[in-house]
């Protein structure tokens, strides 16, 4: 059977089942063979013959990588290794390959064929590729990246934006630095480092022109790849080599006719392949970095000029900026609340791109007429962009008055005209982020952002309030609920306990169990972030049960040698359920821990209107003889005035913030007012976060019962809280 390797049937069968790509071409590069599985690897039912396909077609990342080493290695080895990449041409999704390349001579003056094997890795977990990660996640991610750099940029702060974008960009890419060059005016030798992850560069400069890979992309202002240091020709690999750098790209920040802004660069210790679509991504980057950097430079030509907006001669966004600040100053030294609103006209390219852009003008004129006379004396409004205008109200007395502000601004908007004096109806839509005691302007417009957005997706011409689920992308909500769904199920949460102690005795009174997420991808997501996915997708109802038969369970075995009490986390939304009452109830039963060493907190995270359900609720588990304690007290979510719409709640928990700023004379003068507000109501007052000596002190100062943070303990295991409280317990002398 020997001759079997001489039947060309044979072998053709063994080329077509192949599981691997295999490929045949000739000296020119044109591929007359391609099997079965390369055909379905990139999206074609046959070869396309004329024109034949090229090897670089076939492969494309060709230029990276086929181009470079592969000729070399043929004249020299006549074989060649290496990654590359295979776009499938139905789906446009790029397919990581590993890629086995040699010469095949032939005798007779017939040309030497050139055989390609590329075995498909998605999935595979070697030597560095991104398989792991699949490539629609990362898109998401990538799309991620990109919303949120914008939204940077439209604050304007460009030191933050040039932060965020090299995060993103090695984050997203894996690299190990990502780097932003400057020209440096009048030196023609260096150029300058303006932005970098990781540790600080040695020197803040780098050398210009082809003596590194950024002054080489400076110069010659295109993308410049290279894939590896010892391959290179066109410029000196002298700084990469200093750096320890094997390969990278560098992508020109476009600027003025003068050249380039700068340069975004991305440098990994080993050669690697910098796919088109990772190539793609750095050009987005730098395109935001580029429009950004643009609008500065003209809000300062303008601010040079005056504070107002010259179409509409409202205030401009610098001014309105001003205001932010100093209404925040403001805010913080009365204990008031600032709501920024930020108003984004519906639709306006449509008016813009149909009627032109005088139509476009006008409208914008009349929608700032409308939004001065339906705003109330001592409001700025501002317009801060193209169709965006911002209207900062001091005073405002909780998230409900913010709405009425806004539905009178919206309400003035949407009015109509009488019929024939206006081209078209106008709507806008208002997002709303309220200040606390320590919000930043950034931070407030930012929510406000995100907020609009969610008021437009809810449909034109209304507002929505600014929520902690707003900072998730839907996207990553939609896999971090599906994901979750299926943690609950297969013991991926775990709980942490940290103890509540009495100031006076040192004694623990208490655990606080708090919820981890181990993502078996993702690593550790943060119990805000889950807690907000779960809120947003119905799922907080499995999870806080969970956490309550846990953590009552752990309180029970704990309760045969210490008399400590058990505190469970429990969503605002859950109190909407009608049968948490029963649940709650079922469970001491089955753990048979008593009531009284239970308790819950209540985290809004959501704003709770004031329902009766939830008063019911509460109420009924009060009269069980459960503790509730209103979690968080001061963030802006939970407020006092809780206290009279819901007696039943028996502790406060002030929330870090305050504590962070002890002893603070302002902060230390709220702490006292609430500590004897709860003195008169005879509730119970736990300072939370607290980190340092001078802060329990200042506690214990102002009369609070009980601490809880870092410095009397971390969050712990369940083994190590176990441990914990036999040895306090021994200590203490006298287990209950
Ligand atoms: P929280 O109820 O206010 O919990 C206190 C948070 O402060 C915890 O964060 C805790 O680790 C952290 N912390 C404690 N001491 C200090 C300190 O000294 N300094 C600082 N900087 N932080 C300290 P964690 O565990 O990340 O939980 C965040 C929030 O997630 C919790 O805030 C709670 O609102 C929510 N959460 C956690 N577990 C659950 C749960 O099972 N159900 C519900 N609904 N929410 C939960
Ligand atoms: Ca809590
Ligand atoms: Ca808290």
């Amino acid at each position: 059977m020997r001759d079997v390797l001489d039947d060309t049937d044979v072998l053709r069968a063994v080329l077509d089942e192949s599981p691997d790509l295999i490929a045949l071409a000739d000296d020119g590069g044109r591929v007359f063979y391609l099997n079965r599985t390369g055909l379905a690897l990139i999206g074609l039912t046959g070869l396309p013959s004329d024109p034949a396909m090229t090897i670089d077609e076939l492969f494309g990342c060709a230029h990276a990588t086929v181009d470079g080493p592969c000729p070399l290695a043929h004249s020299a080895t006549g074989r060649w290794h290496g990654p590359a990449e295979i776009e499938n041409v139905a789906t446009d999704v790029p397919i990581p390959v590993r890629t086995t390349s040699f010469v095949v001579p032939r005798s007779g003056g017939r040309g030497n064929v050139t055989v390609w094997l590329a075995r498909d890795v998605r999935g595979a977990h070697d030597d560095g590729w991104q398989s792991a990660v699949e490539t629609s996640t990362y898109r998401a991610a990538e799309q991620q990246a990109i919303a949120n750099l914008s939204r940077l940029a439209l604050d304007g702060d460009i030191d933050q934006l040039l932060d965020s974008a090299t995060t993103a960009a090695s984050t997203l890419m894996g690299v190990d630095r990502c780097m932003i060059t400057r020209p440096i005016a009048g030196d023609d030798d260096e150029i300058a480092v303006v932005g970098f992850t990781g540790q600080p560069p040695r020197l803040p400069t780098m050398p210009a022109r082809d003596k590194s890979l950024m002054g080489y992309t400076m110069m010659v202002d295109e993308v410049v790849l290279c894939y590896d240091r010892d391959e290179e020709t066109r410029f000196s690999t002298a700084a990469m080599a200093s750096f320890g750098f094997r390969s990278g790209v560098g992508v020109p920040i476009p600027g003025g006719e003068s050249g380039p802004w700068g340069v975004l660069s991305v440098h990994s210790n080993h050669n690697r392949v910098y796919s088109a679509r990772e190539l793609s991504f750095l050009q987005t980057v730098t395109g935001v970095l580029s429009a950004a950097i643009r609008r500065v430079d003209l809000d300062e030509q303008l601010h040079a000029r005056s504070l107002r907006d010259p179409l509409t001669n409202l205030a401009n966004r610098t001014q309105a900026y001003q205001r932010i600040d100093e209404a925040l100053a403001r805010a913080r030294d009365d204990g008031s609340s600032v709501a920024i609103l930020l108003l984004d006209v519906d639709d306006f390219k449509i008016i813009n791109d149909s009627l032109g852009h005088e139509a476009g003008d006008r409208a914008l004129v009349r929608v700032a007429h409308r939004l001065a006379a339906a705003s109330r004396d001592g409001d700025t409004v501002a317009r801060i962009g193209g169709d965006e205008f911002l209207i900062v109200c001091e005073d405002v007395d909780g998230i409900e008055h913010a709405q009425r502000l806004a539905d009178n601004l919206t309400f003035a908007v949407n009015r109509p005209q009488p019929l024939g004096t206006e081209p078209l109806p106008l709507s806008a839509s208002i997002g709303i982020a309220m200040s606390t005691a320590t919000s930043t302007r950034q931070e407030l417009i930012h929510q406000a952002d995100l907020a609009m957005y969610r008021a437009k997706d809810i449909g034109h011409g209304g507002s929505a309030v600014f929520d902690h689920g707003d900072l998730y992308d839907a996207d990553r909500t939609r896999r971090l609920s599906v994901d979750l769904r299926a943690a609950l199920g297969e013991g991926e949460l775990n709980l942490l306990y940290q103890p509540i102690v009495d100031i006076a005795t040192g004694r623990v009174v208490a655990m606080e169990a708090l919820a981890r997420w181990r993502h078996p991808s993702l690593g550790v997501i943060d119990p805000t972030e889950f807690v907000a996915v779960a809120e947003r997708t119905g799922l907080v109802g499995g999870l806080g049960e969970w956490a309550l038969r846990t953590a009552c369970l752990q309180a029970a075995s704990w309760r045969r040698f210490t008399d400590v009490g058990i505190r469970v986390n429990v969503s605002a939304m859950q109190l909407r359920d009608t049968a948490f009452v029963d649940k709650v109830a079922g469970v001491l039963r089955w753990t048979g821990l008593e009531p009284a060493a239970l308790g819950l907190e209540i985290t809004e995270t959501v704003s709770l209107s004031d329902n009766d359900r939830v008063s019911g609720t509460l109420t009924a588990l009060h009269d069980m003889g459960i503790g509730l304690a209103l979690d968080d007290l001061g963030s802006g979510y939970s407020s006092i005035a809780y206290l009279n719409r819901y007696p039943v709640f028996e502790c406060f928990k002030i929330d870090k913030s305050y504590i962070a700023d002890l002893p603070d004379p302002r902060a230390t003068a709220i702490l006292t007012a609430i500590v004897m507000l709860a003195r008169a109501f005879g509730l119970v007052v736990v300072g939370e976060g607290v980190e340092t000596p001078e802060q329990l002190a200042t506690l214990r100062e102002c009369g609070c019962d009980l601490a809880q943070g870092f410095l009397l303990g971390r969050p712990m295991t369940e083994s190590q809280a176990t441990i914990a409280l036999a040895t306090s317990g021994e200590q203490a002398g006298a287990p209950a």
